[in-house]
């Protein structure tokens, strides 16, 4: 035993713990191997019993609408229960359950506005492509941010008439099944969301095996979303993968430097880094370099770390203890490696934080792009800060990693901003700004941060076959 408190008993139990100060929220029992079958059974009883696939889109609106009254109705408990579930600040959970409504609401729009294609008619025959449900969808979900995660998956797939069984993380088992109440409540037919609780080695990969799912949305990191396409593959049934990333931000020296520098602490230590979309490398230009990290550094050291149900908390900590033990491995490797740590590097010390597992914002320099600490996602408080020559010098770093999830442009010259925006390898560019993030739009990433795009209608398009019906006339 490491002596930290763990997230699991016996094999058969989840254990949630607060990561603000180690106590115990609550138990969670773990989905048989058989219960995992008649799940599935019971999926496929209410796709067939249900008519679901077939209720005219405006009615299956109206359920996604009252699914999102659910949620805002029980949005600040919603909220309380993540903060507990996994240690982020109240406001930002309270963020995350706000997005969730939106989600459901964007699907119900989504669902009774979607169109069907019809080809140009010819004498001898007219064509209509029409989009089915897949039927049974696995949804499998990260710890950092469930609701919302959760929500990203399951409205499109109940809109597009599919059936859900839904996995949270292990490590944050305690709101999917707050959703799927709530979507009972709202008159989702009995089995159509369900919840598989349990570790992703076990419980998880029976799911994505299991002749009963036919497609599978993971989202989660990208050594898992490997194993779990190479079973797809096998299988030969879709599936969509959010993963990891290393997003970089630019700032050129004509950038507006207050923006900028606020813009890029916030979007690497909010939700303290665990966020796939964390811009985890800065790219300075050369000549602003030292002034523009040292501004990044004095703005880190007055982030106020704390309770994550304090208001002024701005850092709360990390998801877990686990998670606290890879962040300090991870910080050692770059020390290792020739970092120099310019502020955080530490656990802090004394009062509360003597029982949560908090991890004080970092930001090393000193090392080179190839550096594993500029490779490899961290996924925690960490910030790597490196200077650049000129646009090719910043393309070639920026691009020089395995992933390409998001990334930010800091610059006044918008014929720049336009060319390197195109020339990062990245699925999100914010130009001046960043996570913005809003239902309509795409989300994914390019190289080993995604395969697919969830959000907007193209995430609707991502739970439906096509089928294209010709009429001869
Ligand atoms: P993880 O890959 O360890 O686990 C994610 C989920 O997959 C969990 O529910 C887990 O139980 C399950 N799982 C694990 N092994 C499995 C298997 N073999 N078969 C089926 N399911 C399995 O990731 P994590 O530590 O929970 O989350 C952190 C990662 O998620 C980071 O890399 C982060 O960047 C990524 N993430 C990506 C996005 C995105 O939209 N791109 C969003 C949030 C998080």
């Amino acid at each position: 035993m490491d002596g930290l408190p763990t997230q699991q008993s016996e094999e058969e139990e989840l254990i949630s713990i607060d990561p603000a100060d180690g106590s115990e929220v609550a138990r969670v029992r773990c989905t048989t191997r058989s219960e995992l079958d008649q799940m599935v059974a019971t999926a496929q009883t209410a796709l067939e019993n249900s008519g679901w696939k077939r209720l005219l889109p405006h009615r299956r609106a109206a359920i996604l609408h009252k699914i999102a009254d659910g949620i805002q109705r029980e949005k600040d408990t919603l909220a309380r229960l993540q903060m507990r579930d996994n240690g982020k600040p109240l406001a930002e959970c309270k963020a995350m359950a706000e997005s969730a409504i939106g989600t459901f609401r964007y699907y119900a729009s989504v669902c009774e506005t979607m169109e069907t294609d019809v080809t140009p008619p010819r004498s001898e025959y007219v064509s209509l492509t029409v989009l089915e449900p897949y039927g049974l969808v696995a949804c499998i979900t990260p710890w950092n941010s469930p609701l919302m995660n959760d929500a990203t998956k399951a409205a499109p797939a109940i809109a597009a008439g599919n059936a859900v069984l839904l996995k949270p993380s292990e490590d944050s088992p305690l709101l999917a099944p707050e959703l799927a109440r709530i979507c009972r409540e709202a008159g989702l037919p009995a089995g159509l969301l369900q919840v598989v609780q349990g570790r992703g080695r076990d419980i998880g990969a029976a799911l994505v095996a299991h002749p009963g799912v036919r497609m599978i949305s993971f989202t989660g990191g990208t050594h898992t979303g490997r194993a779990i396409a190479k079973v797809a593959a096998e299988r030969l049934v879709p599936a969509a993968l959010e993963l990891g990333g290393k997003s970089p931000h630019a700032v050129f020296a004509d950038a507006d430097i207050d923006s900028a520098v606020a813009a890029v602490v916030a979007g690497i230590f909010g939700s303290a880094g665990q966020s796939c979309v964390a811009g985890s490398r800065l790219f300075v230009e050369r000549r602003i370099y030292r002034e523009f990290v040292d501004r990044v550094v004095k703005r880190t050291e007055r982030l106020r770390v704390g309770m994550p149900s304090e208001p002024t908390t701005e850092v709360g900590p990390l998801a877990s203890f686990h998670h606290r033990e890879r962040i300090k491995r991870f910080v050692e490797m770059a020390k290792a490696e020739g970092g120099r740590i310019l502020c955080g590097g530490h656990a802090p010390v004394g009062g509360v934080y003597d029982r949560g597992a908090f991890y004080m914002p970092t930001v090393i320099e000193g090392l080179d792009y190839r550096a594993r600490a500029c490779q490899e996602e961290a996924f925690g408080p960490v910030l790597v800060a490196l200077p650049f020559e000129d646009e090719a010098d910043l393309i070639m770093q920026g691009n020089g990693t395995a992933f390409g999830l998001a990334c930010g442009i800091w610059t006044e010259n918008f014929k720049r901003a336009w060319r390197v925006g195109r020339a990062l390898e990245a699925g999100s560019v914010w130009i001046n700004c960043y996570k913005i993030s809003v239902t309509s739009s795409p989300f994914g990433g390019f190289k080993d941060s995604s395969l697919g795009r969830e959000k907007g209608l193209g995430g609707y398009r991502l739970y439906s076959q096509v089928k294209s019906i010709f009429f001869g006339l």
